[in-house]
């Protein structure tokens, strides 16, 4: 999908920054239709391309700030050829500023709230309660950490189990399903909700 598509879900000149980050890099767009609760998800594609999900029913400026997180994504893992976490210090780094580049995208009064959260972005949305009340999103799950986002022992549902996090391989991590005790490995990506 060319990134002009994208225009009708965007604010106004938001597009230049879109193109730029976008550069060369094999890009499908997939926008959700329906009440999905999901904001946004990144996924390499093992062909090296790239997949980004968008929900269509995001306000413009919203939109373009979760692109924005997923597309941060992109550049981190490009860049850092997978030797980082999701949301590990290279993609906070990089996400911020590309938030501070493209800061006059956003309202004017939106415009502090995301100068704030730039200076050191969260993996969730959630983690900020000034932007959860400025877009009135307490009704979206946060429901998709990525595994690499966990720690230890940490608990998490998957496809309706319950594992636990219990080793971290080189790059994968055994995880064990509580009611069998099976073994299972996952990958850093695998989307999955936490359990707090
Ligand atoms: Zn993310």
């Amino acid at each position: 999908m060319s990134v002009t598509l994208l225009e009708k879900y965007l604010p106004p000149q938001s597009l230049p920054y879109l193109k730029d980050w976008f550069g060369s890099h094999r890009i499908h767009i997939k926008i959700t239709r329906g009440r999905s609760t999901k904001l946004g998800d990144y996924r390499k594609m093992q062909d090296g391309s790239h997949q980004i999900t968008l929900n269509s029913t995001l306000q413009p400026h919203l939109f373009f700030f979760v692109l924005s997180h997923e597309l941060a994504h992109l550049i981190a893992f490009d860049r850092f050829a997978g030797r980082i976490t999701a949301h590990g210090t290279e993609w906070k780094k990089i996400f911020g500023e590309m938030l501070q580049d493209s800061i006059s995208v956003y309202a004017e009064d939106l415009q502090p709230i995301i100068f704030r959260f730039s200076q050191s972005p969260k993996a969730s949305f959630m983690a900020s309660p000034e932007l959860v009340r400025y877009f009135h999103i307490e009704d979206y799950e946060d429901e998709s950490s990525y595994v690499d986002d966990l720690g230890l022992q940490d608990r998490f549902i998957y496809r309706k189990k319950t594992y636990i996090i219990e080793q971290k391989l080189k790059k994968n991590y055994i995880c064990v399903e509580l009611e069998t005790g099976k073994k299972y490995i996952f990958k850093p990506l695998a989307r999955v909700q936490k359990i707090s």
